[in-house]
């Protein structure tokens, strides 16, 4: 048996969403309408509010004219320790410096849990892979969080995220702008989800079950799994590597389009796809028995 988060996608549509911006409710430049309204004039197609220890709630969205654009309750839960996103919260939970007891409030509550920007700070260790390791019931990290490139350490944590799926954890990879300033940080790093129920509670719904993948600027447009074998198609991609466990590439091909068998030892298969300059795509993992 294997979970392909990719299977059936039928009667919906792929729609584009950032889920960590911040307003001046917190340290952002922007307020609530204008941060709203910059991502709607990107095409997004869902946005969550993500101000630190500070609750954007369904009520304070009632305010704010969406333009069509989904919006998801959240939070970025700060004070204490390794930042997580609350992504769907019902309320504010209690930043607990225990990592453990807040990813608990957060599944007691509503939504699910992310750890972010891994590899933030001089050393790399915003959030120390131990913890990664030793937490249980999170849905996913940040593989890229583009507020990150102007600050120390990397954007980018698929190597972390390579280590926690080799010993057999399903984890989703998330990328998000982390945007704070009104000129320059949006627009850097996305999920885009099949969405069939364009509801805040039909997003949340569909990134629980992984069926999106992260973009900094690269498009899919297929991905398939069938007889043994996985297809994936991006359109701009200029390259597509497969990854299985302890991130070994096991193919990769030059151009828009790669299909390799599906492995039979290994726990997982993921594809990144790079395109110009600097932008990817990189698609959740199939996930096997090993
Ligand atoms: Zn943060
Ligand atoms: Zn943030």
């Amino acid at each position: 048996m294997f979970y392909n988060p990719y299977e059936a996608l039928s009667n919906g549509r792929w729609l584009i969403g950032n889920l960590h911006a911040h307003t001046t409710a917190s340290d952002g430049e922007s307020s609530h309408q204008e941060v709203v309204d910059e991502y709607a004039k990107r095409g997004h197609g869902f946005l969550m509010i993500s101000d630190h220890d500070t609750y954007a709630s369904a009520e304070l969205y009632d305010g704010i004219d969406t333009d069509g654009m989904i919006l998801i309750p959240g939070t970025e839960i700060t004070a204490g320790g390794p930042h997580l996103l609350h992504v769907g919260a019902g309320r504010l939970v209690d930043p607990d410096p225990e990592r453990q007891r807040v990813v608990d409030s957060i599944n007691a509550d509503a939504g699910f849990a992310i750890f972010n920007h891994p590899n933030w700070q001089k050393r790399f260790d915003h959030c120390p892979q131990e913890l990664l390791e030793s937490c249980s019931g999170y849905l996913g990290i940040e593989i890229y969080n583009g507020v990150i490139s102007r600050l120390e350490g990397s954007a980018y944590a698929t190597d972390r995220w390579d280590m926690l799926l080799s010993s057999g954890e399903r984890l989703w990879g998330f990328a998000n702008d982390d945007s704070h300033r009104a000129e320059g940080d949006t627009g850097h790093g996305w999920n885009v989800a099949y969405v069939t129920d364009e509801s805040p509670a039909g997003v949340i719904d569909t990134l629980a079950r992984g069926r999106f993948y992260a973009s900094t600027g690269v498009t899919i447009t297929d991905i398939e799994v069938e007889a043994g074998h996985v297809t994936i198609e991006a359109v701009n991609a200029e390259r597509i590597v497969a990854i299985t466990d302890h991130g070994i590439r096991i193919a990769q091909a030059d151009g828009a389009s790669l299909s390799v068998d599906a492995p039979t030892r290994a726990g997982y298969l993921r594809f990144e796809c790079w395109g110009a300059g600097e932008s990817f795509a990189w698609t959740q993992p199939i996930l096997f028995d090993r």
